[in-house]
């Protein structure tokens, strides 16, 4: 039987909660790829949310320096 699934990665999945988020704008300098801020009240926009495992790294980087903790990942 083949298992093709079977070592597959699943995408970390981003919840950004505007009501949350200050505009800081760290999350979006830190991984310009998945996030980046609304131009009229400059909180966050979640540009993709599920990245690949190779923004993994600076989207955790964006969850830790986020000041208002708007961000979590599962
Ligand atoms: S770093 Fe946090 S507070 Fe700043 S824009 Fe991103 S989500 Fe909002």
């Amino acid at each position: 039987m083949k298992e093709d699934h079977l070592f597959e990665e699943e995408n970390m999945k981003i919840t950004a909660d505007t009501e949350v988020c200050i505009g800081a704008g760290m999350c979006a300098l830190t991984a310009p790829e998945v996030f980046d801020q609304s131009e009229e009240e400059g909180t966050v926009v979640v540009l993709d949310g599920e990245p690949p495992a190779s923004s993994e790294a600076a989207v955790r980087r964006a969850v830790q320096l986020c000041p208002s903790g708007a961000l979590s990942v599962s």
